[in-house]
């Protein structure tokens, strides 16, 4: 088994031996991969390597905003324009590629990010304890007019939320949001009279200039705010394996002036570049399969900017890359193929996948059980599993399962669910 450790955006892996008190001992500081037996190495590329890479491409380090800029991927070796799409109805025009902050360990990323033309950021009030909030805030301090700055806070009463808000700004060290997002809102939550108070509130009081949510609901949600006429944005799991109704529902909330923001865009497969084509077992192309990924979803003009998780110069690279680029022939072929093999080894719950056959008699809801799975297993990041997995109600967690000899939920992609569960067992109980 290979462990791999996350730090200063580099990832390290080790050999471990299989002992599961082992496994259980390290599982909140290390993220274990079960699935990829080869040896595993991510090249490390810092932010100096990242600018005089980029210098040498002819790179100008500006940031005037609106301006298209040429930027410089080491991956494809190609100049690439950083294209920019209208936010709805918000004026902004967006870069098609944001940057998901929610996992990030300095201010470098940050930076190079915006000196690359990247202009779309968005956190959240919990990812990484406020962390991220904090470290972005200390960019904010001299980049605030630089960027469109979008921030999430979860539901609660109104005097905790808007606690939340005020502790949001200040970590942010701004005054005023560009977009405040209601973190993962279900249907019931938007046609509730505290948080629309809420919202209405911080927008009046100039905390905010826009309001939106974020959803896993693919159906309901994204008819209400169309309903509603009150929100500005939705941010949705869009990506390879969302079934085509969520690409209408898309649509109607674009037409009717709704900014949308695509998330999960890469399927919650893990990030470092070498594997992928370990999983194929053939070699790679001329772009990544993330970067495929990627291509696919902003081939959908419904869709502003994207908000893939960025925590590696190597990312960076990898993801400005797409900008403008259609996706080939081959390069859909490869696509296809990839996938095949991503369904069987990670959940689409959140890509609107409900095809689990079968129902647990104790109530665990294993899609769910698996989204938080995927934080660690595809992201890397085993705060954010925690973080997501403490959300869920009690019914749902991974003491509620006996491990039964004959679980009846069955995975129509193939997922080995009983494997799923012992990961969760090894990372939260
Ligand atoms: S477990 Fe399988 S069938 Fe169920 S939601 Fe996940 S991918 Fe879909
Ligand atoms: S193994 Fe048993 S308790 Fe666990 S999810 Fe399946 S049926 Fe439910």
């Amino acid at each position: 088994m290979e462990i791999i450790r996350i730090e200063d955006s580099i990832i390290y892996t080790y050999k471990t031996g299989r002992s599961p008190a082992y496994r259980k001992a390290i599982a909140c500081a290390f993220v274990t991969i079960f699935t990829y037996k080869g040896e595993l190495k991510v090249a490390k590329t810092n932010r100096r390597d990242f600018i005089r890479q980029g210098l040498a491409a002819g790179l100008a380090f500006t940031s005037t905003g609106m301006v298209s800029r040429k930027t410089y991927s080491a991956v494809s070796s190609n100049f690439t324009r950083v294209v920019y799409r209208d936010l709805g109805s918000t004026g902004f025009k967006a870069s098609e590629i944001g940057f998901g902050v929610l996992h990030i360990t300095d201010t470098s990323l940050l930076h190079a990010a915006i000196d690359s033309g990247i202009n779309y950021f968005d956190t959240a009030h919990s990812y990484m304890n406020g962390k991220c909030e904090e470290i972005l805030g200390k960019v904010m301090k001299t980049r605030r007019n630089e960027i469109f700055l979008t921030t999430k806070i979860g539901r609660g009463r109104q005097g905790k939320m808007t606690r939340d808000i005020d502790t949001s700004l200040k970590r942010l060290q701004t005054d005023c949001l560009d977009l405040l997002l209601l973190h993962g809102a279900g249907y019931d939550n938007l046609k509730n009279d505290d948080i629309l108070r809420v919202f209405d509130t911080a927008r009046q009081q100039g905390k905010t200039r826009f309001v939106g949510v974020s959803t896993h609901d693919l159906e309901k949600v994204p008819d209400r705010l169309v309903e509603s006429g009150f929100w500005d944005a939705l941010t949705i799991p869009y990506n390879y394996f969302s079934p085509p109704v969520v690409a209408g529902k898309i649509k109607n909330v674009r037409d009717a002036g709704i900014a949308v923001i695509g998330m999960k865009n890469l399927i919650t497969i893990p990030r470092p570049r070498k594997p992928f084509p370990n999983i194929r077992g053939d070699k790679s192309g001329e772009i990544t399969n993330q970067q495929a990924l990627l291509k696919w979803v902003l081939e959908n003009q419904y869709i502003d900017t994207v908000i893939p998780g960025i925590s590696a110069f190597e990312h960076l690279e990898d993801d400005i890359a797409v900008m403008g680029e259609k996706l080939t022939f081959g390069e859909r072929r490869q696509l296809r193929r990839y996938s095949e093999k991503a369904r069987s080894v990670y959940c689409q719950g959140i890509a609107g996948c409900t095809g689990c056959s079968g129902k647990c008699p104790k109530g665990v809801e294993i899609n769910e059980l698996n989204r938080c799975v995927n934080y660690a297993y595809g992201y890397g990041s085993v705060e954010l599993a925690i973080e997501n997995y403490r959300q869920l109600p009690l019914s749902s967690r991974v003491d509620t399962c006996k491990e039964c000899e004959e679980c009846p939920v069955v995975c129509v992609n193939g997922l080995d669910l009983s494997d799923n569960i012992r990961k969760a067992r090894a990372l939260f109980a």
